[in-house]
């Protein structure tokens, strides 16, 4: 990697979040977690210079890397040109990645700049075809912030437990990265529920595999409009912020809660997620 960064004097850019892997301890972690086996198909978001990318490659049948940094990608294409089953592309994840990709049954691993961590997995899990498993490098405080039960809920946790299992499998020193960040970051594994769901089905129909959403559109869009409005201002009571975001009366509200077992007075930090389901289910 030293080499490397000397050869092609590479200055990091930080509006891109660039922090490059130097530790080979921390790459094993990584790459022990998404538990690839040789027919494994990995999306591998944001390859930099490249340092998981080869072992992804190692393990994996096929890797397919997308960079945003037309730079990084030039690097790439020279420094990986030996390994056949890699494929790298320029664009940026949020915008590049659709149904245009024939890949199902795949697995995501990045160590991500901070700020694509929410619009990332909120976009994979969102999708038709969610990947088996993410595997992602996320600022520490982040990862906490995903995993979080009651009486610590936050929309992010919320919003992705929704979907998944989130749980933190490591930690990273800041000391292993290069330019050191300020904060360390952990390893979050998450595994979506519909992909569990389904497992079976997968199995067996592999290659017609296309899966539907977890729920449907309607529901999702009725359970965000919620959840957001109870977090809207996160000291106050539930009765409070359900009563004025979703403009309902307070008595209704009230009687929404307490039918759910739930206090008016609580706050929404103290949901765990299958409550919040239960409440949205019953808002008649
Ligand atoms: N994977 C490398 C490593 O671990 O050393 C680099 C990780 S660095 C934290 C994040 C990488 O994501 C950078 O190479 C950056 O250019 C790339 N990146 C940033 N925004 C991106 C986007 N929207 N789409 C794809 N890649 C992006």
């Amino acid at each position: 990697m030293r080499n490397l960064i000397k050869k092609y004097q590479i200055r990091p850019l930080k509006r891109l979040g660039q922090n490059f892997l130097i530790d080979k301890g921390a790459i094993k972690k990584i790459i022990r977690a998404a538990n690839l086996g040789p027919k494994d198909i990995v999306l591998e978001i944001g390859p930099g210079l490249g340092a998981l990318t080869q072992e992804l490659a190692k393990k994996a049948k096929r890797v397919i890397a997308v960079e945003k940094d037309r730079r990084m990608v030039e690097i790439l294409k020279e420094t990986l040109k030996d390994f056949k089953n890699i494929e790298i592309i320029q664009g940026d994840i949020l915008k590049i990645f659709n149904s245009q990709f024939s890949i199902f049954n795949y697995k995501i691993v990045g160590n991500l700049p901070f700020y694509l961590t929410a619009p990332v997995i909120r976009k994979f899990l969102e999708d038709e075809k969610p990947p088996k498993v993410m595997v992602l490098v996320v600022q520490k405080e982040v990862g906490q912030r995903i995993v979080t039960q009651p009486p610590d809920m936050n929309l992010l946790a919320v919003s992705v437990q929704f979907y998944a299992k989130p749980e933190i499998v490591s930690y990273i020193s800041k000391k292993s990265f290069w330019p050191q960040p300020k904060v360390d970051s952990a390893i979050i594994k998450i595994v979506s529920r519909q992909l569990r769901k389904h497992s079976e089905a997968l199995r067996r129909e592999r290659s017609s595999l296309r899966l539907r959403v977890p729920v449907s559109r309607q529901f999702r869009e009725r359970f965000f409009r919620i959840v957001r409005a109870g977090f809207s201002q996160p000291r106050k009571q539930l009765i409070n912020n359900l009563s004025k975001g979703l403009k309902i009366e307070r008595e209704r509200v009230k009687s929404w809660l307490l039918k759910n077992n739930i206090q008016p007075t609580q706050r929404a930090e103290t949901l765990n997620i299958q409550e919040w389901i239960s409440l949205v289910k019953s808002l008649i």
